[in-house]
């Protein structure tokens, strides 16, 4: 026997009755999202490497260490999609949706590739649904698309969330605020592990995410950014506050928090679960009124969010897959059925009815007890005269001819 192949690492595959709770994630996240005005998008898997370089950023993580980039054959660089962002500002400026009213809304249930270090949580292909609404600086929309997340994890029973909430500014008053990070840190040096400090100068930011002591301890007397922002700025953040307020969505203010891509300007935002463990970062995201501009577009203010698929469904136990009844199961009574039954499953099908037959071979006794374990709610045995029709639920049984039997299931059905 040659050698097994095995999936590579930090992906999975997703099995039926996964699939079917997905399905059901997804028919969630359209009623509420397009219920809001959002329009499902769809990008392409790969994009060029261009647009994350310049719109995610090149001192991130991301850019810097987990992306899967390649060169096409044809000299051309390509990149797996890392996250749903960039490419929907592409999309938004290739097809002149500037034009359309603003805001524009729209939403995607996506997969997504990272180069991590694969653990629970943790995956290389991993699923996020995002949403994005371009052309707006009202603070009501950021406003919107947190509560629209917020009620998206509700419905889909993600236990013990957490709302962090803060406001980055804009870049002139962070890049002021970036070098008297870096002073501060420079003047803490030696009280930071070696990959704090080789990032002093690349992304200073990143040094409030930390978990070690002695970064921890350092952090805690950092200047903070939110303390430093223009007025304007502040008035942005104060009335997204008010709004999540007057809806009543419970928050904590987070000076410190960071987001790992570097195109965010004034509200960012993630939710976490006690539920999870280590990685208990279920969603994230905030506004992003350069980014456009940044890839080649006219200044739009935008906003938006992701959330990680896999995470939403470790959280929460709400979301069971629909049942997907048999309305027939058409039994052989005798070996020389087998066409009468093929056939009759078939035509079944075409009429409308969710119908299987047997083709194991199983013993008539083997496939009563099949038709029961699959839920079927008919069974038509076939034998050299006609079928014998039984309603499993109530156990009433009836001898017909076989064309009769679709038009009886259909007749039992209502
Ligand atoms: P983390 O801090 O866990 O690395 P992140 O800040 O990189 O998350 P985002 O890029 O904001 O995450 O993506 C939004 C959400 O997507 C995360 O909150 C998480 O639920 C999910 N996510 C991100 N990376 C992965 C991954 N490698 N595997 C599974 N889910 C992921
Ligand atoms: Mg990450």
């Amino acid at each position: 026997m040659s050698e097994r192949i095995q999936a590579p690492r930090g992906t999975y595959d997703v099995l039926p009755e996964e699939a079917a709770r997905r399905a059901e994630v997804e028919a969630i996240a359209r009623r509420i999202l397009g219920g809001a005005g959002y329009g499902r998008i769809e990008t392409p898997v790969f994009e060029a490497t261009d647009l994350f370089a310049r719109g995610v950023g090149e001192a991130t993580d991301i850019v810097r260490k987990e992306m899967y980039t390649f060169d096409d054959g044809g000299g051309r660089m390509v990149t797996l999609r890392p996250e749903g962002t960039a490419p929907i500002c592409r999309a938004y400026l290739e097809h002149g949706m500037h034009k359309l009213p603003q805001p524009v809304r729209l939403w995607y249930l996506s997969s997504f590739f990272r180069r991590e270090r694969a653990q629970a949580g943790r995956y290389r292909q991993f699923w996020q649904i995002g949403a994005e609404a371009f052309g707006s600086e009202a603070p009501e929309v950021d406003a919107e698309t947190i509560l629209l997340l917020a009620e998206l994890l509700e419905a889909l029973g993600v236990k013990g969330t957490r709302l962090r909430l803060g406001s980055l500014g804009m870049p002139e008053t962070r890049a002021a605020y970036r070098e008297r990070l870096q002073a501060y840190l420079h003047t803490h040096e030696d009280e930071l592990p070696a990959e704090v400090r080789e990032r002093i100068d690349l992304n200073p930011m990143r040094a409030f995410d930390a978990d070690d002591a002695g970064t921890k301890r350092v952090m805690e007397s950092a200047p903070r950014l939110m303390d430093e922002l223009a007025p304007e700025d502040a008035e942005h953040f104060a009335q997204v506050r008010t709004l999540l307020d007057d809806a009543g969505l419970a928050y904590e203010i987070d000076a410190t928090l960071v987001r790992g891509l570097d195109y965010y300007t004034r509200t960012v935002f993630e939710f976490t679960s006690d539920a999870l463990g280590a990685q208990s970062g279920v969603a994230g995201g905030g506004r992003y009124d350069k980014l456009v501009e940044q890839i080649g577009g006219q200044p739009t203010p935008a906003v938006g969010w992701a959330a990680g698929i896999e995470r939403m469904l470790m959280a929460g136990e709400g979301v069971r897959a629909p049942e997907l009844p048999v309305d027939l199961y058409v039994a052989l009574a005798a070996a020389d059925a087998r066409r009468a039954g093929f056939r009759l499953a078939n035509e079944a099908r075409r009429a409308g009815l969710a119908a299987q037959v047997e083709v194991a071979g199983r013993s008539l006794k083997g496939q009563l007890k099949h038709a029961n374990r699959i839920g079927a709610r008919h069974v038509a045995v076939l034998g050299a005269e006609g079928a014998s029709v039984k309603d499993m639920e109530s156990g009433e049984e009836e001898t017909m001819p076989v064309e009769q039997v679709i038009p009886a299931v259909l007749r039992g059905r209502r």
